[in-house]
């Protein structure tokens, strides 16, 4: 072996490819390690937590740097996938998850509603698709969705019909039990979103009310169905970063990697146990997806509640470094979203082109080795 220095100083004359390689692996970060082999081996499930720890701990403009090259190997670089999220059924519900004005625990001077009519849905949906949203995803503030009959047959009437208008559907309306989501799935549902929001160890300061694994059996049974799996969480909880880091391996290790991972930055609401917490900074948000895009390169890395807060320039690099789909529309189940004019403003500028919507049948089996050339606040 002979070290760069020694190469450098001519004592030593390899090819200029050998040097190329070993001087840049003098100085290669974690994120340009594991951004490679994604990109040649494509995506796979058996990452271990120091790894991911080290991609996320780069160097944050080579993380940005080697998440934008995963996500140009992998995706059209230009298209982003718009989404439209409603909330359909608002307030009154009885978990604690601690960032929620949909909590009937705080006051947030928030007001509980029942369940939209169709007509309003339906409405709702025509006017998100003529906006240029491909997904429509349908809210509701439950713990789950047990003893709920008729409302439960309401929603699949809604899916059916937002399906027929050639949209993507989703829905996120708390636990699902097995044959609730196979009779979603039949309803036509494209993706059902239920959020791991931190990591396991965290999990317990932000919510008592259901556990972590009940979670991730509602993810199983959705992803049994066939329906596509949206999961992903929240910064800004007053988790550390290790947090982040296991929120993240708990998803990229999941039998499939979810088709779509939302990264959440917290939105304070006055009344909520979280009302004080510090306004996450571009830079985390920039890590989260990065990373997120490096050990789950198939996935939409979707910038989610909290971009409201960010620039133009700041979303561009959040673009630049992985995320490929966002919500719009003028709120985001009840937070403040970003303005239809900005955003439409923002596509033009940065030369975003709106993703089509896409209907397989099955669920991307990211784990498979597949090559990656071959080719995710919201409820809970
Ligand atoms: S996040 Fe969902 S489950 Fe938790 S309190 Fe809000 S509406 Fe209820």
């Amino acid at each position: 072996m002979f070290s760069t220095r020694s190469v450098l100083r001519g004592q030593l004359r390899p090819s200029v490819a050998v040097l190329h390689s070993s001087f840049y692996s003098s100085l290669s970060s974690a994120a340009a390690i594991q951004a490679e082999r994604t990109i040649r081996q494509g995506p796979r499930n058996d990452w271990n937590r120091d790894e991911i720890k080290a991609v996320y701990g780069s160097p944050v403009l080579d993380l940005l740097f080697h998440g934008a090259q995963v996500h140009r190997h992998t995706h059209n670089f230009r298209e982003v996938q718009q989404c439209t999220l409603l909330s359909i059924k608002t307030g009154g519900c009885s978990e604690d998850c601690s960032y929620c004005p949909q909590s009937s625990r705080y006051d947030t001077g928030l007001k509980a509603q029942k369940l939209m009519t169709k007509d309003a849905v339906m409405e709702a949906a025509q006017k998100a698709k003529e906006a240029g949203s491909t997904r429509f995803c349908m809210g509701a503030a439950w713990r789950d969705t047990v003893g709920r009959k008729t409302n439960f047959n309401q929603i699949l009437e809604y899916v059916k019909d937002i399906r027929g208008m050639g949209m993507e559907v989703c829905c996120t309306l708390g636990m699902l039990e097995k044959q609730q989501a196979l009779k979603l799935k039949e309803a036509g549902l494209t993706a059902y979103n239920h959020n791991l929001d931190t990591s396991r160890e965290y999990y317990p300061n932000v919510i008592t009310t259901r556990t972590y694994d009940e979670r991730l059996e509602t993810i199983k049974f959705v992803r049994d169905a066939g329906i596509s799996v949206c999961s992903g969480g929240i910064i800004g909880l007053g988790e550390a970063e290790e947090d982040r880091v296991g929120l993240l391996h708990t998803l990229a290790t999941l039998p499939s990697h979810p088709e779509s991972v939302p990264i959440n930055a917290l939105v304070s609401v006055k009344g909520t146990p979280l009302q004080d917490q510090k306004p996450v900074e571009i830079w985390e948000m920039i890590r989260m997806i990065a990373t997120a895009r490096i050990v789950m390169p198939k996935a939409m890395v979707r910038l989610s509640a909290g971009r409201v807060k960010f620039s133009m320039p700041e979303q561009a690099l959040c673009f630049l470094a992985g995320a490929n789909s966002i919500f719009t529309g003028e709120k985001l189940l009840t937070t403040p979203n970003n303005d239809f004019d900005a955003d439409q403003l923002m596509f033009k500028v940065l030369g975003l082109i709106p993703k089509a919507p896409s209907f397989s049948e099955e669920p991307a089996k990211a784990y498979e080795a597949e090559a990656c050339e071959e080719a995710v606040s919201s409820s809970g």
